[in-house]
């Protein structure tokens, strides 16, 4: 059958989590790849309205098993937790396990993120403070932590004496903070494993099974393209890869099972956090979007940066992720705009490119922007393409020539079946 992946084209924030519910509804395996609970994935369903953070996205579908491949950063105390608010709506949660190969977030790595922002000051990166970056230095240092390592106290003590020996230097003598205790921090990792030790296994036979009964296999992305720490805005990238090329990595799938790609992109730009983003908006149409796209980060309530449709950038997103097919979201809110802008060329000192270029250069980018008339018609109800409006009909097909790939679903609304088909 082929297994797909639903990944972000742009700086995060697309409606993955809305668009994995829907594809969930169907599948028998969701599984993470990447990344740890800095994400926000916002689901609204049969249930309610769920910021998602580390579970994926089909923990609502009680027959989809959800895995948190080794390629993802786990906080067991903030798992436990999501763990119990979810249970608390829809009873025990007995369809997620995590790889035991997962890396573990520690309450140093949350301080460590804390002091190096604070110790840069106004260059800081606008981390989330979730550790992420702390733990992933420490996975490529080789002094990181396994989710099966928490299940072994004396094994536990070692690893974390290896790391904190080196890192309460680091603590004392950079950053004049206290030192980290190893003994409390024993406790705390043996504590939380426990919390999470059930769902604990060697998930590559699971994979592998799955795999050989042709089962439907959906693999979510974090964030997006421009955030790849491979091909993003460097250094204002996360620390992972949310591309399906990493996908196989981490999960143990063999990269030529990924046959199909969906990638969500928004039908305007929002990014969160710091770094260059050429299409931004700063007069109050900025804030009117925001308002009505409710454009505050699901995991830390920041406002987002908010920009007219970037095709130099999404173009970019398409070829870097292989996206096979797009899912473009939140076309509703643009309902009621006189005219909406797509930036297709960047004038970088009187040079005009058409290509996204290297982060030091995006700084000096001017968009070139195509303007198309807007609609007023509320398209909230609308599910056939046919219907929209004509100028929102020309507005997807502008932007499927643009990127040139397919545009096979649009998004006109947060709940589930708010999407039409094409
Ligand atoms: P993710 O991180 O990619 O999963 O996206 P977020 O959940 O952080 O942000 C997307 C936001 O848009 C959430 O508040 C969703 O509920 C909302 N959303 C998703 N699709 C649509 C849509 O088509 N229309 C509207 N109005 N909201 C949407
Ligand atoms: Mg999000």
């Amino acid at each position: 059958m082929g297994i797909t992946t639903i990944c972000g084209i742009n700086w995060g924030d697309e409606g993955k989590g809305r668009m994995v519910d829907y594809f969930a509804s169907s599948a028998d395996f969701v599984i993470r790849f990447q990344g740890g609970n800095n994400a926000g994935h916002t689901v609204m369903n049969e249930y309610g309205k769920f910021a998602l953070h580390l579970l994926p996205s089909g923990i609502f579908n009680k027959k989809a098993i959800n895995i948190l491949g080794n390629g993802t950063v786990v906080n067991p105390e903030a798992l436990a937790k999501e763990i119990e608010e979810i249970e608390k709506v829809i009873g025990s949660i007995d369809n997620l396990l995590i790889s035991d190969r997962c890396h573990i977030i520690f309450p140093f790595h949350i301080l460590l993120d804390e002091y190096e922002e604070e110790r840069l000051k106004e260059k800081k990166f606008g981390s989330t403070k979730r550790g992420i970056a702390p733990v992933y230095s420490d996975k490529y240092l080789k002094v990181g932590i396994l989710a099966s390592d928490l299940l072994d106290k004396d094994y536990l003590y070692k690893r974390l004496k290896n790391n904190l020996e080196f890192k309460n230097q680091i603590i004392e003598k950079v950053y004049n903070k206290p030192k980290v205790d190893i003994d409390e921090m024993l406790e705390w990792g043996y504590s939380n494993g426990k919390k999470i030790s059930r769902y604990i296994k060697d998930v590559i036979p699971i994979i592998h099974e799955a795999m050989y009964e042709d089962k439907k296999i959906l693999l979510e992305g974090q964030l997006g393209a421009l955030r790849d720490i491979e091909f993003g805005i460097y250094p204002y990238t996360t620390s992972s890869s949310p591309i399906p090329g990493y996908a196989p990595a981490g999960t143990s799938i063999p990269p030529y099972e990924i046959k199909r790609v969906i990638g969500v992109m928004k039908a305007y730009s929002t990014c969160v956090g710091e770094g260059p983003f050429v299409t931004e908006i700063f007069s109050e149409k900025a804030e009117e979007i925001r308002k009505k796209g409710n454009e505050y980060g699901a995991a830390t309530g920041r406002p987002r940066r908010i920009g007219w449709f970037d095709a130099v950038a999404s173009r970019f997103g398409c070829k870097i992720t292989g996206a096979t097919e797009i899912a473009i979201t939140l076309l509703d809110v643009l309902s009621g705009q006189e005219s909406i802008k797509i930036c297709d060329r960047y004038n970088i000192n009187g040079e005009v490119i058409d290509k996204f270029p290297t982060t030091r250069l995006l700084y000096d980018a001017k968009p070139e922007y195509i303007e198309m008339p807007g609609w007023d018609e509320d398209i909230s109800k609308v599910r056939n393409f046919f219907d929209l409006p004509k100028n929102a009909q020309k507005y997807i097909l502008k932007i499927e020539e643009l990127i040139g790939v397919r545009i096979k679903y649009i998004s006109v609304g947060p709940v589930r079946d708010q999407l039409i088909k094409r």
